[in-house]
């Protein structure tokens, strides 16, 4: 049976704003975009790959409303679930953000993810968050509200708003890569739960496609998660390299604090790591990997209980 298959479509690179938190730019490289041509012609070709779910990712989407909309209109035509991730700067007042939603709804998206967090909301009202979802509401557009913090108390009054407007929202975790790199980030220890990841693949405006849509495509010391690119490959096949990595699939399964422990990092170590941090730790060493990668082929799939 061919596996479900999710991508996280990155139609450009391209923000009108510019947060301190953001995983998704490089302030040394230029923004990028692919065309409209060849992003319909992409998803023509996924359809019959069995991608099920795409979701229009960082830079900002919206910035590009009319592409957009011919986009998931296309997705909506192959039966593909679509997500488009926005920053709301479009939704000033009550009637603009209806005037975005209802077209949105009109071109048959399935959910807006709405971005909120105090890095964030340096360049956007809190309002325009509170008009997106009262106008997905209106609509009957589904759509829930990604709070991205680092869990300190200067995010208590932000959560709070959230909660006092009764809007849905998932607290999200920073990821201290890209531009979140500089950040202290405050301590912590964690459960000693499996870190497992689903692994969700991105695909870059320059056609470029790795195994994870965070932090991975800046794992730059050993490219662990870039797959190849669509100009070299068809969609089948980066999708199967992804499916068939021995490593990619113990990360899905397994889980990173088994593979840390396997590893020799102890268990007073690993508490002390995010997910992503712990994945940056094991992934993104050459030294690591080179003892991985050998360990996948013999014993490291047998290290479970
Ligand atoms: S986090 Fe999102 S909204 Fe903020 S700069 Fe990055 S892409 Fe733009
Ligand atoms: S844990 Fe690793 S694979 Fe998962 S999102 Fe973080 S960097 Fe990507």
């Amino acid at each position: 049976m061919n596996p479900v298959r999710q991508i996280a479509f990155g139609y450009s690179t391209k923000c009108n704003i510019r947060c301190g938190h953001c995983v998704a730019s490089d302030a040394s490289i230029s923004p990028k975009k692919m065309t409209l041509d060849r992003a319909m012609a992409i998803i023509e070709q996924m359809a019959p790959c069995n991608v099920t779910g795409i979701s229009f990712t960082a830079g900002e989407p919206l910035i590009f409303f009319e592409d957009m909309t011919r986009l998931v209109k296309l997705c909506n035509e192959k039966g593909i679930y679509s997500r488009v991730v926005t920053n709301c700067f479009w939704a000033k007042t009550p009637e603009l953000a209806d005037d975005t939603v209802s077209a949105l709804t009109r071109s048959g998206l399935s959910q807006l993810r709405l971005s909120f967090s105090r890095w964030h909301q340096k360049h956007i009202r809190c309002e325009n968050v509170v008009n997106a979802a009262r106008s997905c509401q209106k609509h009957g557009l589904d759509y829930f509200i990604s709070f991205v913090t680092d869990f300190s108390s200067q995010d208590d009054s932000r959560e709070q708003f959230l909660r006092d407007k009764h809007l849905k929202f998932f607290p999200e975790p920073v990821i201290y890569l890209g531009r979140a790199q500089g950040f202290n980030p405050p301590k912590i220890l964690t459960d000693y739960h499996p870190n497992t990841c689903n692994m969700n693949p991105y695909l870059s405006p320059e056609l470029d496609m790795f195994a994870c849509c965070d932090g991975g495509a800046q794992f730059k010391e050993t490219d662990f998660f870039f797959l190849g690119n669509l100009r070299d490959y068809g969609i089948d096949d980066l999708f199967r390299r992804k499916e068939n990595n021995v490593l990619f699939h113990l990360i899905r399964t397994m889980g990173l604090t088994n593979i840390a422990s396997y590893l020799g990092l102890k268990a007073n170590e690993i508490v002390q790591y995010r997910k992503c941090e712990l994945c940056e730790k094991l992934f993104n060493s050459r030294e690591n990997l080179n003892t991985l990668e050998k360990a996948a082929a013999s014993d490291l799939s047998n290290w479970n209980r």
